[in-house]
């Protein structure tokens, strides 16, 4: 049992530290909001997560997982201290804000009085750890010894927990024998999946795997964009050329799916962060700029393709269904959403919205929209419904309903969920994303 305090409670730092304390640890996770750690507490949690209020609540009854917005009392009780802070993107530059993680730093510094390891498991730019490191250290009244470590994590949001609790692979970086023996402990109920175990001596490395694996992830995505966009124009359909690349072992399926791209709270932040990465380092990150460029483009496509079946909005009601940037999580933070729910507006029409779980964020940036109770309230009199999450629940509309609550059966499906046989069958214009319009 390795003694943990997790600093963060935000999607990272309560799904881990969560998941640490079902793995047997003791866990003491800390926030600076007050009134989120007293939600906690009480069962509510701050975020949509399938899983995890009840992950907690066990974890709590059980006197494994404990709550504070005291950070020296919960350092006092732990050998590790994971920070899970917010990294998000500086506005302008594109790079990484840090101003999270340096306050944080100075408060371990005035709080350490024995030795623990300090771990960054926020994304962090490659070299934070050693300046990190420095300032704790400045910030010490007293020098006491202590070891810095990186271990970036790979949870995805709407299935954190399961991503957590069997990982493609744990990243570490450490250098001292110490600090790498009490991460290693940390992990060791995967060492029974075999979960591979990417020791990095130098903790550069360890961050800068994070920014290549998210990158690489972005650059498929925009690639098969890419391709998708040259499918609409050859008359070729995507989702086939996707399946029959993805059939070779050497490309791999999974994130060539076309549609409105990524969004959410990490693939955009982090492919600009480690684009200025590369600027410091007197390099150009050309793939990743142009995945980038190739990502912002999508939801001006999807306007284009709502065009081209309702040239002029004024007046008109758009139906959109789904706001999250993907499915299972009410993270609304870069989802494509927003750019067509202002492209909408600007145009003058009239937005009937409905997500299953991301309405309410989604007010407070559009408090005049009509939020609907569900899909087909949110399609009612629509000219045109246009469908931006793949929520599991709109992957099975009936299509023969639809057709007589809107005011015209015209459907733009951003996520190529559905087929153009099967939906054309109710009458519908459709149209998706690199794949063959009917008679065109
Ligand atoms: P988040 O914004 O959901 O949560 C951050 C939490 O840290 C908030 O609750 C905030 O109040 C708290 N906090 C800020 N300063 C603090 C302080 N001084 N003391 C105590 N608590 C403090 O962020 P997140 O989505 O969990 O992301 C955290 C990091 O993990 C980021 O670097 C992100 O890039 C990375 N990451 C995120 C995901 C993801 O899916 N969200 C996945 C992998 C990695």
């Amino acid at each position: 049992m390795t003694r943990i305090c997790m600093i963060g409670t935000g999607y990272v730092g309560l799904v881990s530290g969560a998941c640490m304390a079902d793995f047997g640890h003791q866990v003491t996770c800390v926030d600076i909001l007050p009134e989120r750690i007293a939600d906690i507490e009480n069962g509510k949690m701050p975020f949509y997560e399938p899983g995890l209020d009840l992950l907690v609540a066990k974890n709590m009854g059980e006197g494994h997982l404990h709550f504070t917005t005291d950070l020296k009392a919960a350092m006092d009780t732990s050998d590790v201290v994971f920070i899970a802070v917010q990294t998000p993107q500086s506005e302008g530059s594109g790079e990484a804000d840090l101003s999270y993680i340096w306050e944080v730093g100075k408060q371990i510094g005035a709080h350490l009085d024995s030795y623990k390891v300090i771990v960054t498991k926020s994304t962090v730019p490659v070299g934070t750890a050693r300046k990190l490191k420095k300032i704790i250290a400045e910030s010490q009244p007293t020098a006491v010894d202590f070891d810095m470590a990186s271990n970036p994590e790979f949870l995805r949001e709407g299935s954190s927990i399961e991503d957590f609790m069997r990982p493609d692979r744990v990243v570490m970086g450490t250098e001292s024998e110490r600090a790498e023996k009490l991460m290693r402990d940390i992990y060791r109920p995967l060492f029974l999946l075999d979960t591979p175990i990417v020791h990095c001596p130098r903790i550069e490395t360890a961050e800068l795997i994070k920014y290549a694996s998210n990158s690489f992830l972005a650059v498929k995505i925009s690639f098969i964009n890419e391709i998708a966009t040259l499918s609409d124009k050859v008359g070729a359909d995507v989702s086939q050329v996707a399946k029959a690349m993805g059939l070779d072992r050497r490309i791999g399926g999974k994130f060539l799916h076309a549609g409105l791209g990524y969004g959410g709270s990490c693939f955009p932040k982090d492919t600009h962060a480690i684009c200025h990465i590369a600027q410091e380092n007197g390099e150009t990150a050309s793939i990743v700029e142009a995945a980038i460029a190739v990502n912002a483009g999508l939801p001006g496509r999807a306007i284009d393709k709502a065009r081209q079946m309702l040239p002029d909005f004024q007046g008109k009601t758009v139906a959109l269904l789904g706001l999250a940037f993907k499915p299972n999580t009410d993270d609304i933070r870069c989802a494509g959403s927003r750019q067509i729910t202002q492209s909408l507006l600007d145009a003058g029409a009239t937005l009937r919205v409905h997500d299953p779980v991301a309405m309410d964020g989604f007010k407070k940036l559009y408090p005049d929209l009509t939020y609907a109770k569900s899909a087909y309230d949110a399609c009612e009199g629509a000219d045109l419904a246009i469908l931006i999450t793949e929520w599991n629940q709109y992957r099975q509309f009936d299509f023969s309903h639809l057709a007589t609550i809107m005011n015209a059966p015209r459907f733009l499906d951003c996520r190529n969920v559905y087929s153009q046989d099967f939906v054309a069958e109710f009458g519908f214009e459709y149209r998706s994303f690199g794949r063959p319009q009917l008679n065109a």
